[in-house]
């Protein structure tokens, strides 16, 4: 057997064992964590472990139904309207051009559908249900907002999760809008990118930005970039728990989004939630490791995630100072919805 035979088999040997240790080892790690905590705790376990690997839908997108279906003139305009800056590099600039082009040319926000019968807006949601959808290029089953107009009328609002779905849509709300977003970042501009998820109903991405050595938070619905304190100092939204979900690891983001109205849980155990980020990226980590080499782990998932942690000690490093130009208060969605919502920055 042969130099290159032998190291196959090895290779062959070595995934299939990970593999193995991986279910066994992570299955009951995870199992006997869940049974050590209190049932709160348990249910943010589970919506945790639900935003693990949910940024490997992209992989298998065909970036030419991506890019066939926008208008890449708008996306990248003139040269000279785009110059980089030196705070900016030419990948950044690209990024804000894109935030703009998404919110402004592209995607759609939705309060509530009109009637599709008679044009009403006086829609309101009646109900819920779980139907197929069949879009142009992929089928999925989904939760369906149903409204009626005050004639009877019923519309139905289906909120799609599958982002080649919502290139078809354009429509939705965060959730829908940074979907979709990451699908379109990903193919027209290339990269890391992570989702982020806050507990109160938000939702938002960053980017690996190899210039500056670090994530930069991007928020496709109000077409904001490097500005983590939108949230707490702009829009007054109190929060408890913020965190990101990359392809190589989770971690806690709390300290550099939530500076401001920090929610405080005492029926979730924060040690158990850090417990349970460390065990998702083991299992994430032993993944990456059937499908990438230690060199690449080494550095793109482990030396950066520390280097994260080790900023977050220092707020001055991880946390731009909010930029004054931006508007008070959240853009998306209606004035009463934001009001309500403890967003609109009064
Ligand atoms: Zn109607």
């Amino acid at each position: 057997m042969d130099e290159t035979s032998v190291q196959a088999l090895t290779d062959a040997f070595t995934v299939s064992q990970i593999k193995r240790a991986k279910q066994s080892v992570s299955e009951n790690k995870w199992n006997a964590f869940l049974s050590s905590t209190n049932h709160e705790t348990v249910s943010m376990a589970h919506q945790l472990k639900g935003l693990q690997n949910n940024m490997s839908i992209y992989d298998s997108i065909d970036p030419d139904v991506v890019l066939d279906s926008l208008d890449l003139l708008k996306v990248f305009p003139d040269q000279h309207q785009q110059e980089s800056t030196a705070a900016e590099d030419y990948t950044e600039t690209q990024l804000r051009n894109l935030l703009h082009y998404f919110k402004n040319d592209f995607f759609l926000w939705m309060n509530a559908p009109e009637c599709q019968h008679c044009g009403s807006k006086e829609t309101k949601c009646v109900a819920h249900v779980q139907e197929p959808f069949e879009g142009r290029w992929t089928t999925e089953t989904c939760r369906v907002e149903v409204y009626n107009c005050p004639l009877g009328h019923t519309t139905k609002f289906p909120r799609l999760n599958h982002p080649l779905n919502l290139l078809y849509s354009k429509t939705g709300r965060c959730g829908e809008w940074v979907n979709c977003f990451l699908m379109v970042a990903k193919c027209v501009i290339g990269g890391d990118f992570r989702y982020i998820w806050n507990v109160e109903d938000h939702v938002w991405c960053e980017f690996y930005s190899p210039h500056k050595q670090r994530w930069i938070h991007l928020d496709p619905c109000e077409a904001v970039m490097d500005e983590p304190l939108l949230y707490s100092e702009n829009w007054g939204k109190a929060m408890s728990l913020v965190v990101g979900s990359g392809e190589d690891y989770m971690v806690d983001l709390s300290t550099k989004y939530i500076t401001k109205n920090r929610i405080t849980k005492p029926q979730i155990k924060q040690k158990d939630i850090q417990r349970c980020i460390s065990l998702l990226n083991q299992t994430t980590l032993l993944q990456q490791l059937t499908r990438h080499n230690l060199q690449y782990l080494y550095v793109k998932a482990i030396v950066r995630k520390n280097k994260e942690l080790k900023s977050q000690l220092s707020t001055t490093t991880q946390t731009p100072a909010m930029t004054t130009t931006i508007p008070k208060g959240r853009q998306s969605g209606s004035a009463e919805w934001t009001k309500q919502r403890g967003e609109d920055g009064l």
